[in-house]
């Protein structure tokens, strides 16, 4: 298969070329026919499957061959949720689209408003844009939305979690009824079904990964380890395993910094980037990250998204996410591209039901190691997967009897209980006594892990 028999015009063809890119990847082979004949797209793909260029090419081709943009309008809008992003897009918009002459350009909070003001002025083809910044342009006049026909929601799932929710409503109630509607999302949650019910019209279906589960290419283990030596850990491994460039994820920006300084003095370079970062500094600290000048980049969730780095080796997750979700996103930012990675988490016994909650959600058990000099002194539970979304038990009818119960009356037919709902029963008992659990745990599937756990224990 070649970026040729997608459709795609020789001006895009040359820039692809001139990238290097010679296959197009399974979401690019799905996306571009669809975006090319007009249609909406409902796409489930994480980033590093390349699905910017399944978006962004498609589009280059349809407004190349449109109207002309007037003065302070725009023709196709990307809405990404963070600035990391929505620059990267941005920067694919300008390289795919280098061999055409279409506009275009990127706006996005905590910077001066006006420069974003006067590059608007003329109009542009493509604008990319974080929700609350093309809000205020919108407010002071410097945007108009009349002749947009195409609107992109990148990172769907993301935008909901962040809380854009209503600024994406308030953008969506400008913009002309008549368009097209592209929708990419790693996860598809219920509200985001709830979007996308209200959005698209017959969208075209895609997906890559199967839906909520981590990409393929991704190797994914955890180490168990006590939470006042992950650190320690942390510093071990990168410096025994001969880590070149890993990406640290933390759930605070306090944590972040604390295990940049932790690492500094263990003599190992480390730079954190979040939200209270500026952005010349989260832009310097990345492409210090990229031309390998720092060894490890320390990032939190929503300063992670739009790090693009191909064929990133290690990903490590210092905390376990609260949300289930996002251990996929940050897994997603190894493996990219089709390369391998190695996707690492470092587990204490505390984050045992964020564990669990990951492992139900990628269905899969996740492998446990413990590295030697590094036993826990409290051990992780033993997890399960658990039904994805519990659901209210029906009310039992009442049993026929058998002959035989008939005749043992009462207390036969009690007897009865225990095989109607084994399961859920069995869950019940083990809420109340935790003993039960642990035993059911050990039977549950996971007892390769248990065992070598306790071969490691007794080699150290
Ligand atoms: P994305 O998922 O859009 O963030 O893309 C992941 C990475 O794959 C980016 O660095 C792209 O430049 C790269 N990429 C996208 N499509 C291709 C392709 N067909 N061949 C080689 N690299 C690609």
């Amino acid at each position: 298969m070649s970026f040729s028999s997608l459709g795609l015009s020789d001006p895009i063809l040359r820039a692809l070329d001139e990238k290097g890119y010679s296959t197009p990847f399974p979401i690019q082979i799905k996306a571009i026919p669809a975006v090319l004949s007009g249609k909406d797209v409902m796409a489930a793909a994480q980033t590093g499957t390349g699905k910017t260029a399944g978006f962004v090419l498609p589009l280059l081709q349809r407004l190349a061959s449109g109207s002309k943009v007037k003065a302070n309008h725009i023709r196709a809008l990307i809405l990404a949720p963070t600035r990391e992003l929505a620059v990267q897009i941005a920067d694919s918009v300008a390289s795919y689209g280098k061999h055409l002459s279409l506009k275009s350009s990127v706006v996005y909070g905590g910077v001066k408003i006006n420069p974003q003001m006067m590059k608007l002025r003329g109009g542009l083809d493509v604008l990319v844009a974080t929700p609350g910044r093309l809000l205020d342009l919108f407010s002071k006049n410097a945007v108009k939305f009349s002749q947009v026909d195409t609107l992109v929601l990148d990172e769907a799932d993301r935008m909901l979690d962040l809380g854009f929710i209503d600024d994406i409503r308030k953008i969506l109630a400008l913009l002309p009824k008549k368009r097209q509607n592209l929708l990419f999302s790693a996860t598809f949650s219920s509200d985001i079904r709830k979007l996308t019910d209200n959005l698209l019209k017959n969208p075209v279906q895609i997906e890559v990964n199967p839906r909520n589960s981590a990409a393929k290419s991704v190797k994914q283990w955890i180490y168990e380890v006590d939470k006042n030596r992950k650190s320690a850990l942390l510093s071990h491994l990168v410096r025994n395993k001969g880590w070149e460039q890993v990406l640290v994820f933390t759930r605070t920006k306090n944590g972040a910094d604390r295990l940049v300084r932790k690492l500094a003095g263990d003599g190992i370079s480390a730079a954190a980037i979040h939200g209270d970062k500026s952005q010349a500094k989260r832009t310097r600290t990345l492409a210090d990250f990229k031309t390998n000048k720092i060894r490890v980049l320390v990032a939190t969730d929503i300063a992670a998204r739009g790090i693009d780095i191909i064929e990133l080796p290690h990903v490590i997750n210092f905390d376990l996410p609260k949300v289930p979700e996002d251990y996929v996103h940050r897994i997603g930012r190894t493996g990219r591209a089709g390369s391998e990675g190695e996707g690492i988490s470092l587990v204490s016994a505390d984050e045992v039901k964020l564990l669990s909650g990951i492992e139900t959600l990628i269905r899969q058990l996740l492998v446990r190691e413990v590295e030697t000099g590094f036993v826990p002194t409290h051990q992780v539970p033993l997890t399960r997967l658990l039904k994805a979304r519990p659901k209210k038990p029906k009310k039992q009818k009442k049993p026929k009897l058998t002959q035989e119960q008939k005749q043992g009356g009462k207390q036969k037919s009690g007897s009865n209980k225990p095989r109607r709902g084994s399961k859920s029963r069995g869950a019940e008992k083990s809420k109340r006594n935790p003993r039960v659990r642990g035993k059911q745990r050990r039977d549950s599937g996971t007892v390769s892990a248990n065992k070598r756990l306790s071969r490691k224990n007794k080699g150290k």
